[in-house]
């Protein structure tokens, strides 16, 4: 009996023994790992404005002459209204910055295919906001209606650093993501807006244009709040209604004015 608890003690001292060694061995191959990575690759790691794998997978599942899902909040399928809590989601989160690189393919791809969506003729709008597309990072395209025909630009990392003492009411906010209706907010005559070129260069730009044929500022206006988690609704002035197209079309009628496009 003596003999079998001495046997039993030094089977059971084998058998820790040797699983300990297995755990080492197991880890070998993951320490021999970390070993190998360079050290740019770990900077990467802790790079807080590299796009995500799914951003990536997103950006990149269409060339750059695709456009991209444009979100809704709602969507209308067979005469019902259905929320789109998923779009949703996304459309209201605060978005994050880009590092200004026009040698990173991920974001020019990001950039050519927002610019794809914004001009397509089944949805053409005069601005758009990479939140609008799935992506929450602070990138817009704005047609300039206050430059000689009219071309589209895009801003990284836009910011409004100060407003017009003007407030106005804007009669024709509509945007892409909520299709369907228009309303009339409250907004800025012009703003004072810093924002990043694709070429890393820095500007800060005074933008004005409220008008019918130059709202630029309030492209501005509208593209950042995107940004933001903000969308047009958030700023109807004294709660009006907003209007469906039908109405809208009405309203325009009475102001004598052509439907603009949405943004
Ligand atoms: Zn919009």
């Amino acid at each position: 009996m003596k003999y079998l608890t001495v046997i039993l003690v030094l089977a059971s001292f084998i058998i820790v023994l040797l699983s300990s060694c297995k755990k080492d061995t197991a880890l070998e191959p993951l320490v021999e790992e970390l070993h190998r990575i360079p050290e740019n690759d770990i900077d990467q790691e802790i790079d807080s404005l590299a796009f995500t794998n799914a951003e990536k997978a997103l950006i990149m599942n269409g060339d750059s002459s695709d456009t991209m899902r444009v979100l809704t909040i709602y969507k209308i399928s067979n005469g019902d209204t259905i929320r789109c809590v998923e779009d949703s989601l996304i459309l209201r989160s605060q978005s994050i910055d880009v590092r200004p690189d026009s040698t990173d393919s991920i974001l020019v791809r990001l950039i050519d295919r927002m610019y794809k969506s914004v001009i397509h003729p089944n949805h053409p709008g005069v601005g758009i906001a990479a939140p609008q597309v799935g992506i929450n990072r602070n990138v817009i395209w704005v047609q300039r209606l206050d430059k000689l025909n009219d071309p589209f630009e895009v801003y990284l990392n836009p910011e409004i650093i100060s407003y017009s003492s003007k407030e106005i009411i804007y009669n024709y906010d509509g945007c892409l993501s909520i299709p369907g209706l228009s309303g009339r907010t409250d907004r800025y005559s012009a703003v004072c807006v810093e924002y990043d070129k694709l070429d890393g260069s820095h500007h800060t730009e005074v933008v004005e244009g409220y008008g019918y044929t130059n709202f630029t500022s309030i492209i501005f206006q509208h593209e950042i709040d995107h940004l933001n988690g903000i969308l047009f609704i958030d700023r109807l002035h004294d709660n009006t209604k907003l209007m469906s197209d039908k109405e809208f079309e009405e309203f325009c009628k009475i102001l004598g004015e052509p439907v603009p496009e949405k943004r």
